[in-house]
Formats: structure tokens, C-alpha cells, sequence
């Protein structure tokens, strides 16, 4: 019944998981991987390839992490909030499926 195929391995064998406005997990796994520290010592590893000082590496690391999160953010909720998540039972993937 169902046209909905895992995007990895094409199997029809899928399950919804949640629909809609479920984004707070995906939010969470970004900020945790786009981090102010995170940033901050990356934007202080490339000013030291600069030239710069750490400091100023620093502020300008946590000043582009944030600008990374909320453009991604404002991407993910522009395609995704009309979309449904569901689990590949065949390859255990995760994949978000728009309505049509
Ligand atoms: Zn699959």
C-alpha cells in the first residue's frame, strides 16, 4: 500500500516515527556538533594559521558556528515541516519523507 521507499536501500519497509514539527532531535545533534567551544577552538586553530591572535580566532569561530546553526536551521525547517520521519526496518536508516 504504502509508496514510501527507504532513500538508501529502497525498501518499502518503512515505519513512521513521528510527523510534523519533530525537529528538536535533529536541533539538538546540530548544536551539539556545532558547539560555541567547538568553534571557538576550531576559529582559534585557523588564526593560528593566520597569523591572528587565538582571542579574536575565538570570537570569530563562535560568531560563524552560530551563523552555521541558524542557516541550517532555517533550511531543515523549510523543506522538513511538511515532512514525516520514518525508520528503513531494512537498513535501520532514519529518513524524513515530504507529504505530497
Ligand atoms: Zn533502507
Amino acid at each position: 500500500m504504502s509508496l514510501i521507499q527507504c532513500p538508501y536501500c529502497k525498501s518499502g519497509n518503512v515505519k513512521q516515527t513521528a510527523s510534523g514539527n519533530s525537529n528538536s532531535n535533529y536541533f539538538e545533534q546540530l548544536q551539539r556538533c556545532i558547539s560555541p567551544a567547538q568553534m571557538a577552538l576550531l576559529g582559534a586553530r585557523l588564526a593560528k594559521k593566520a597569523g591572528l591572535s587565538p582571542a579574536a580566532g575565538a570570537a570569530v569561530g563562535v560568531v560563524i558556528g552560530g551563523v552555521l546553526v541558524v542557516v541550517s536551521q532555517y533550511c531543515f525547517e523549510a523543506y522538513y515541516n511538511q515532512a514525516d520521519q520514518y525508520l528503513c526496518l531494512g537498513c535501520r536508516q532514519h529518513f524524513a519523507w515530504a507529504k505530497p
